[in-house]
Order: structure tokens, then C-alpha cells, then sequence
């Protein structure tokens, strides 16, 4: 297996949006009648899904902030962003393959919200119980990890995943007391480790007085990356064949410390994410929705109508995936949505790599990308990582970006990926 170091790419100068300009509060999408929240099951669990042997089914009262199992009533799964009524569970076959349950709810006026999270707060907020809690909350599911010796480093991030975003820079500037409250609890549970703030350089000033180590980054796509990120806040490359946690580093997004740092204030639970949103004219707005969100609800909420043949993408332009339905909800995780209008839709071809090596020269895990392509095209996966560094990829869609063939690069990685992702386990359920 081939391992090339971050070094020696021709930096791409794609500069991240930034909030410079000014900070507007986001529109509130307020709540609507309908959310669906979504769990990742196993194929085996998909029968049990489908005979209604679920604990959620329909029928069944949810309420705002309470905690529910999908198959045990005693697992903590999911967090209920709105009080209503269950009206139908079911099964989506998603991107690659990957099996969801889909849980509709009616929702109904607020009531109170649950409280089993202001006790858990009240009798030790570090204990166990609270962390499993707060790990429910979008993107902070690795807070269930703080406890293990092993974590080195945390990092804190205000960089974006993608262009057209700037959640991340919001929440922290405009957040700013809610991300410090946040910031101190994981600094308080993972005593153990280092936590460094990595912020856009021309954020620097922000972070002056919070009393935490910062590490200032040049605000150019792809550098908000978080295997990138991870390099250049301990200086050393992630293993290509590691996870982040499996090499001690835990990641939270600024918008995430700022949902952490509000629950600890509140004592309530807070399903709600922030989002850009761009609209067919190329603007770009700011939105706060319920987790579970119809998008077509956020696109209605910004006076945006729908058209047939629209192409919506959820995520940013260069790492988003397109989306088939416009009544598909927002998860935890959605920082940006793009509606493209028949007339600017992003075009990809089926024809032939020509061999020009602008995606070699841009790929910042330095890979072969001309060869690692031959190798995907024609199925030959194992191949692609033993020769041409598959496992290297860090995932920025640069490679499709720049392709004069217009060839789907990226959307090519991420189904090798899955795929062998996919076999390994098959093999290890049959010697097991
Ligand atoms: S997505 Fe493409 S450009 Fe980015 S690291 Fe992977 S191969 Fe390289
Ligand atoms: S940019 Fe596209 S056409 Fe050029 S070498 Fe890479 S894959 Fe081939």
C-alpha cells in the first residue's frame, strides 16, 4: 500500500465564504408540520422495520426532547426535536447502498419539553449519562468518546467542509458565549488531552479571550478538511487506513460546541441546525431548522419556489450529494443545501480520462488520480488502494471539481469506498 505525505500539491485558491460582511441572524424555519428523522439500521433489521415491530410506530406520541430507542425502549438513539404524533416508519435505501429508517411525525403544538435531560444535568453534569445525552445532539457524537486515555488532541473547529458555508464562522462569532460554555465542558471532561480551536486566520482576534489554544488557518478550500486539519494542528499526518478517533484526535464542529454550550444553559435539548442555503439566483441565506425539516419547507419559509427539474443538493458544491425528493428532511449534519435552476446545473460526462493531470497536480493527499480512475472504472478496487493509495483520498471532490472530462471522480472514490467498506464486513460476519 502506498502512503504519500500532504505535502507537495498545488494549493487550490478557492477561498471559503466568510461572515466579514456582516452577521445577519439566520431565518428561522420555524416549525412545521412535518418532520422526519432518520436512524441507519442493519440489513438485518429491515424485516423488523418492515412487520412494524418497531418501538417507534405509528400511533405513538413523541415529545420534544425526549430520548427513544427504534428497536428497545431502553436504548437512547434518537432525540425527538418536536412533540407530535408518529404517523408511519419505514425503510430508504440511500447513497451506496446504506439502509435507513425513515420516522414521520405529525408534529403538535410545544408543549413542555421532556426533562429527563435537566435531571441528568442536575444530579452530575460529566457523568456518564449526561455525555451519552449530550452525544444524541447533531455532530457530537464523539463526546461519548472524551473519557478514553488514549485521546490526544480535540480539536475545535470554525473552518467549513465546504465552499458557500459559513456556519461554522457564525456560530462562533455570534455564538460566542454558548461556543465558550461548550468549549470549557470538553475541556473540563477530556482533562487528559489538548483542545485547540482551528479558526480561519482572519478569525484570530475571536478567539483572544476565550483562554484556549488556537491554531490559525489559511481560509482556502480544501483546508477546513478535517484530515487536514488534524495535520495541521498536530503536525503529524493521520494514517490513511485510520480513523481520527482511532488515532486519538476527536473532532467538533464550532456550530456543535455552540449546541452543547446552549443545553448546558437551558437544560433542554436543542434539535436544530444551522444551514446556507443557495437559492437558484446564486444568493446565499441562513437558516435555523428543526432537525427532520422538509427542505421544501425551508425553500417555502425563503419565499424560493420549486420547479420540476430543479437539481437539490444537500451539502456544498464540491462534497454534497444530489437529492431526488424535495420533501427529503435536513439531518443533524446538514450545513448547506443548493438548489441549482435547470439553467446552471453543474454538468458531468461519461467520457474518457485524457490523461491531463490536473487532478494529480491539485489532489491534496498528492494521489495518482489519471491512474486510481482506470482502476475504478473497471471495478478494480482492491487494486485502486494496493496501487493507487485509495485509502489516502481525504474526500474534498477537488479531483471532480477540476476534471476537463468532467468525470465523476469523487462520486467513483466515494462508491469504491463503500463498497470495499461492504465486503470487509461481509467477510468478517462469515469467519466470525
Ligand atoms: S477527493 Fe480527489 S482530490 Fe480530494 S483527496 Fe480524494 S482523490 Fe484527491
Ligand atoms: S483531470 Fe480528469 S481528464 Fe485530467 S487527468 Fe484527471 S481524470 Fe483525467
Amino acid at each position: 500500500m502506498i502512503r504519500r505525505s500532504f505535502f507537495g500539491y498545488l494549493a487550490a485558491k478557492l477561498p471559503y465564504e466568510t461572515v466579514q460582511s456582516g452577521l445577519p441572524d439566520p431565518t428561522d424555519t420555524g416549525l412545521p408540520g412535518v418532520v422526519t428523522l432518520q436512524v441507519q439500521i442493519r440489513a438485518n433489521q429491515k424485516s423488523l422495520v418492515d412487520k412494524k415491530k418497531t418501538v417507534l410506530k405509528k400511533g405513538v406520541e413523541v415529545q420534544r426532547g425526549a430520548i427513544y430507542g427504534l428497536f428497545d425502549e431502553e436504548a437512547k438513539e434518537l432525540i425527538s426535536p418536536v412533540s407530535g404524533v408518529v404517523t408511519a416508519v419505514e425503510t430508504r435505501t440511500g447513497n451506496y447502498g446504506r439502509l435507513f429508517a425513515l420516522i414521520h411525525i405529525d408534529t403538535t403544538e410545544e408543549g413542555e419539553a421532556d426533562t429527563s435531560f435537566s435531571q441528568a444535568l442536575a444530579e452530575n453534569e460529566t457523568s456518564g449519562e449526561t455525555l451519552a445525552i449530550l452525544s444524541l445532539l447533531p455532530e457530537l457524537g464523539d463526546l461519548i468518546h472524551t473519557r478514553q486515555k488514549d485521546i490526544h488532541t480535540v480539536i475545535l473547529s470554525a473552518m467549513e467542509e465546504d465552499l458557500f458555508i459559513n456556519v461554522n464562522q457564525y456560530a462562533l462569532v455570534a455564538r460566542k458565549d454558548d461556543f465558550i460554555r461548550g468549549a470549557k465542558y470538553i475541556a473540563k471532561v477530556v482533562d487528559h488531552a489538548k483542545v485547540v480551536l482551528a479558526l480561519p486566520s482572519y478569525l484570530k482576534g475571536e478567539a483572544g479571550d476565550m483562554g484556549i489554544e488556537t491554531a490559525s488557518i489559511k481560509n482556502l478550500y480544501p483546508s477546513g478538511n478535517k484530515r487536514l486539519l488534524a495535520k495541521a494542528v498536530t503536525g503529524k499526518a493521520v494514517s490513511a487506513d485510520k480513523s481520527l478517533h482511532e488515532e486519538g484526535i476527536l473532532f467538533f464542529n464550532a456550530e456543535a460546541v455552540v449546541l452543547l454550550g446552549k443545553a448546558l444553559r437551558t437544560g433542554t435539548l436543542p434539535m436544530e441546525t444551522l444551514i446556507s442555503v443557495r437559492l437558484k439566483s446564486r444568493k446565499t441565506r441562513m437558516v435555523s431548522s428543526r432537525v427532520g425539516t422538509p427542505i421544501s419547507h425551508i425553500f417555502e419559509t425563503l419565499g424560493e419556489t420549486l420547479e420540476e427539474k430543479d437539481h437539490l443538493i444537500m451539502g456544498g458544491p464540491l462534497t454534497g450529494t444530489s437529492v431526488y425528493n424535495h420533501t427529503f428532511p435536513v439531518y443533524g449534519d446538514t450545513d448547506a443545501i443548493i438548489c441549482h435552476g435547470q439553467e446552471n446545473m453543474p454538468r458531468l460526462s461519461d467520457t474518457f480520462c485524457i490523461n491531463c493531470g490536473k487532478c494529480v497536480r491539485l489532489c491534496p493527499a498528492h494521489m495518482p488520480v489519471n491512474l486510481l480512475v482506470r482502476a475504478l472504472e473497471n471495478g478494480r478496487y482492491e487494486e485502486a488502494v494496493e496501487k493507487y493509495d485509495l485509502d489516502a483520498c481525504v474526500e474534498c471532490g477537488l479531483c471532480s471539481f477540476i476534471c476537463v472530462a468532467k468525470m465523476p471522480l469523487f462520486q467513483r472514490i466515494m462508491l469504491a469506498r463503500h463498497t470495499l467498506a461492504e465486503s470487509k464486513k461481509s467477510a468478517e460476519k462469515g469467519g466470525a
